[in-house]
């Protein structure tokens, strides 16, 4: 293939505008908040489960805590018209009064049981509460976190963007400016090649590869007319002489 040499420096200049659009769109993304914002927002599903649980949780001890509550108002409404029974006097048979008095005694021992129960379950949904807090907090601070790295992300990526913009406006103007053969054997090689598919000759090494030529292959890049598009021996890339070449 045949290139001028002016031409043939023009393929490096496309081939640094290429290599600074991998190299922002590695950047990007090699984002770090990227990662955060996955984890975060995996740890925030999580802990919304977890929350849900808790509420059930809550809401059932709430509803037996409510119904002992109930039944404790029950026994006292009982224990209370069984007193003002006994103290009215209305009462005089004596069995009439042992049975009311066993009453009394039985319904305190249940009140007794009723309230050490509720008890129980107060301290159950002051726990649960407690929970329920803390989960709170641990979610504000995720969400906090998350919104940051996203605000750190987005800011990032808009300057990302406008730089490859910036780059790609460049290379739009360069490409058509080059054979579009040349364009089409850089870009094949550029593929194959890990990205890089035209190459300087500095000081006898191919910069592609970074090795230097042996001396047939110098001697045959030194021969080769100034329009020759030469390939490095060793990695095949496009290798253009410069005036530092070495040659
Ligand atoms: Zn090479």
């Amino acid at each position: 293939m045949k290139a001028d040499p002016a031409t043939q420096l023009r393929l490096l200049d496309l081939q640094a505008l290429d290599a600074g659009l991998d190299r922002l769109a590695a950047r990007r993304r090699g984002l770090p908040e990227f990662a955060v914002i996955t984890e975060r927002t995996a740890a925030l599903g999580t802990l919304d489960d977890e929350v849900v649980g808790v509420r059930t949780e809550l809401g059932d001890v709430t509803r037996v805590q409510r119904k002992l509550e109930n039944e404790i108002e029950l026994v006292r409404t009982r224990a209370a018209r069984d007193s003002q029974r006994l103290e009215s006097g209305a009462v005089t048979n004596s069995r009439e009064l042992e049975n009311l008095q066993a009453e009394l005694a039985s319904l305190a021992r249940r009140q007794g049981v009723l309230e050490d129960d509720a008890l129980e379950k107060m301290e159950a949904v002051e726990g649960l509460e407690g929970r329920l807090a803390a989960l709170a907090q641990r979610r504000a601070d995720l969400q906090a976190e998350v919104d940051a790295a996203t605000t750190a992300r987005d800011k990032t990526c808009a300057e990302i963007d406008a730089e490859s913009a910036r780059l790609r406006q460049d290379r739009a103007a360069l490409a058509p400016r080059l054979p579009e053969a040349l364009v089409t054997l850089y870009e094949r090689i550029r593929v194959s090649s890990g990205g890089v598919g035209a190459a300087p000759l500095l000081r006898r090494r191919c910069q592609g590869c970074h090795l230097e030529l042996s001396g047939g292959d110098l001697r045959a890049v030194a021969a080769a007319p100034v329009d020759e598009v030469v390939r490095c021996e060793e990695c095949r890339r496009i290798l253009v002489r410069t005036p530092e070449s070495g040659l």
